[in-house]
């Protein structure tokens, strides 16, 4: 008997999929239990799992994760929608690995004032209104001095979202490591910065400060808040993990392979 929760979008083939799943754990006395569940199925895509994901930030440790993907195969999700039966066998009858993968915690400050947020994608800093400036400090050395519309960190599990698309590097499973990006970077004479994104060790302590983030942005997976009033940002991997219960293994390659 195990408590459970479903996560599911709203589309018809989700819905199908949640209802065939939670007649088949009813059927073995399995509990639906929203508040407090041992296992979360999501039902969607690696979006739907990031919401998941923040829904439980406060449990973290006591949840496991299963995704299906009703799309192509994702990088959070292991079955495809036509492998529902599989997924129900594989859950009540097999033993999962469990893949624990750390989340982004981003602090903002403000004098005293500090705020702490988690990411597992991504953390970026962005600016469409004008021009931002960022001092980047690694492990308190300073790096540079970045001007364009912002600067995205993430880690492995995030290098294939939002960094991708502005020609971040992707990292294969197994790579630890905490990668800047540049978004939109201002390079001439007057101004420089690396250009290419860099990637530092996991243990890195990233900081972002100016004068003035008025008009900035930190987005962190899907959520946002105004830098209006802040002048540091740190960006570094939290503790807090997100559990991925993997009941057989699947190919970093063919995951990849699904995106494009
Ligand atoms: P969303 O609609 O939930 O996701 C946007 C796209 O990003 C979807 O196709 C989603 O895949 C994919 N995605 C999410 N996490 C991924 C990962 N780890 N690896 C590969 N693809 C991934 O958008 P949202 O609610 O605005 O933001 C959620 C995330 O989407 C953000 O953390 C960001 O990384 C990503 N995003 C990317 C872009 C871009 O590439 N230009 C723009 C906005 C947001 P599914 O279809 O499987 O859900």
């Amino acid at each position: 008997m195990k408590r459970f929760y479903i996560s599911a979008k709203t589309d018809e083939i989700s819905k199908g999929l949640n209802n065939k799943l939670k007649d088949a754990l009813f059927n073995n006395d399995w509990i639906e239990d929203e508040k407090s569940p041992e296992i979360v199925f999501t039902i969607g895509g690696d979006g739907t799992f990031l919401h998941a994901v923040h829904k439980y930030l406060n449990q973290l440790s006591k949840i496991n994760f299963v995704g299906i993907h009703t799309g192509t195969l994702g990088f959070y999700t292991d079955y495809e929608a036509e492998e529902i039966d599989q997924l129900i066998q594989d859950v009540l009858f097999k033993q999962p690995k469990i893949e624990a993968i750390r989340m982004l915690k981003i602090e903002t400050k403000n004098g005293k004032l500090k705020k702490g947020l988690y990411a597992l994608n991504e953390a970026r800093i962005e600016n469409i209104i004008k021009t931002q400036t960022i001092h980047v400090y690694i492990n308190d050395e300073y790096l540079e001095m970045f001007r364009g519309n912002g600067l995205c960190v993430s880690a492995q599990a995030g290098s294939t979202a939002y960094n991708r698309s502005i020609n971040g590097a992707v990292m294969s499973m197994g790579i630890e490591g905490l990668q800047i990006t540049e978004i939109s970077g201002i390079h001439h004479r007057a101004s420089r910065s690396l250009g290419s994104p860099l990637i530092v060790s996991s243990n890195s302590n990233i900081v972002f400060k100016n004068d003035t983030f008025s008009n900035a942005v930190l987005c962190y997976d899907y959520k946002h808040t105004s830098l209006d009033e802040m002048t540091e940002i740190t960006i570094k991997l939290s503790n807090k993990k997100v559990k991925i219960a993997r009941f057989r293994p699947t190919s970093y390659i063919r995951r990849l392979q699904s995106l494009f």
